[in-house]
């Protein structure tokens, strides 16, 4: 089991207390967006696909503790882009910590080795290196040459100086399930102290659409994984009912609200995966978005989602609902064989509506009227030349 007890009873502790305050919605983690900006550019990447001038922009120190504030979690991953581009990260991670949050700081790790060392080991901190696979799958994963072998030096070494690291593994549907067995074996010798797994969103911005997973796949791909790993001593970091999830044994909705997410164009509608407008605050976030729009079998863009900022909160939520079922699967693990809990019917879902361009126009406007801020920046175009690593 990946995720430390003492976060396993902050996150309980949080959702008891939701649910004796009588709400309906509340968020479990913030999905904190300070910069878009990117020093890879992956093929299956529904994130940095934005002119230079929206990859140049940064949320503040204050902004990232507001957004918190807003949001009262328990837990805040950082993400991206590449968040150590952000020259005060490390005041980010710090402010987010003294606050008493657990802080997951997500990495393709470049850059990690060069800053680590203006980072403290800490029980609620943990680095989460992107590694979707082996050597050869991972670089095929980020377009890059020898990007494998630098995220694990800088593993390494944010070990032995006595970090908590996880990996994270998107799952395409070129993934093996003997291949991912082997690789989270690699990464367990090597020491992580936990394994995230997801399989992608099918970004419809990503510059590759052919190797998306749909539900079936996924399911097939995950079973395929966990029935191997039995014994082998893998420390999975999701929680035990949404990895029986992605083996196809729960029929969850998504709760898009569990996640938010702060990024610099303001809070994302509905959720992290789809953009489709923003709200000013964290409160009209809730308040004004029209959640029944969107989830499996309501929206046309949702139907293939299994993604864990979608059903993760989902299955903590069935957790502390259902604690008896939660731990029999922790202890033996996700059914890997028979038949599958039934699928959501999609037979009345809305099509895609497709918005990208009108907050990018919009962005792009109100960055033309603000005053001119330092040197000019030198990101890159998804597609085009990587932004420089050494920012
Ligand atoms: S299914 Fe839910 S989490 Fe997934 S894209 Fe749709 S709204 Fe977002």
């Amino acid at each position: 089991m990946g995720i430390p007890l003492r976060q396993q009873i902050k996150v309980g502790a949080y959702v008891v207390k939701q649910h004796l305050a009588g709400r309906k919605r509340y968020p479990l983690v913030l999905m904190l967006e300070p910069l878009f900006k990117c020093n890879l550019a992956c093929s299956g990447c529904g994130k940095i696909d934005y002119p230079d001038p929206i990859l140049n922009k940064r949320l503040s120190v204050e902004e990232c503790l507001d957004a918190v504030d807003q949001t009262g979690v328990p837990v805040v991953a950082i993400a991206g882009g590449e968040p150590l581009l952000h020259k005060e990260m490390p005041q980010i991670v710090e402010g987010i910590l003294a606050k008493g949050k657990v802080v997951i700081l997500c990495t393709n790790a470049l850059l990690l080795e060069k800053r680590i060392e203006q980072y403290k080991p800490h029980p609620n901190f943990t680095w989460d290196i992107h590694l979707d696979g082996d050597k050869d799958h991972h670089d095929w994963a980020v377009s890059q040459k020898g990007v494998y072998e630098r995220a694990v030096a800088a593993l390494k070494d944010a070990k032995a100086r006595g970090f908590r690291v996880a990996i994270n593994a998107t799952l395409f549907d070129n993934a093996e399930p003997e291949r991912m067995a082997k690789f989270f074996d690699d990464v367990t010798a090597m020491g992580v102290d936990a394994i995230m797994v997801s399989p992608g969103y099918a970004y419809e911005r990503a510059p590759d659409q052919q190797h998306f997973l749909n539900r079936k796949k996924t399911k097939e791909l995950f079973r395929g994984i966990f029935s191997r790993g039995k014994d082998r001593g893998w420390k999975i970091g999701n929680s035990p009912l949404f990895v029986d999830f992605l083996a196809g044994n729960q029929t969850y909705h998504c709760t898009p609200w569990g996640n938010p997410t702060r990024n610099i164009f303001g809070w994302q509608r509905p959720c992290y995966l789809l953009g489709e407008g923003y709200a000013k605050t964290f409160a009209e976030l809730m308040d004004e978005t029209d959640w029944d729009k969107y989830g499996v079998g309501n929206y046309e863009k949702c139907a293939d989602c299994m993604v864990h900022s979608g059903f993760e909160a989902t299955a903590v939520i069935d957790s502390v609902k259902h604690p008896w079922k939660a731990i029999a699967r922790q202890i033996s693990g996700p059914k890997t064989t028979g038949e599958m809990a039934p699928e959501i019917d999609l037979s009345n879902q809305r099509k895609a509506d497709f918005v990208f361009s009108r907050h990018v126009e919009q962005t792009m406007a109100e960055i033309a009227h603000e005053p001119p801020q330092g040197k000019k920046a030198r990101g890159a175009k998804h597609g085009g030349t990587p932004a420089v690593a050494a920012e």
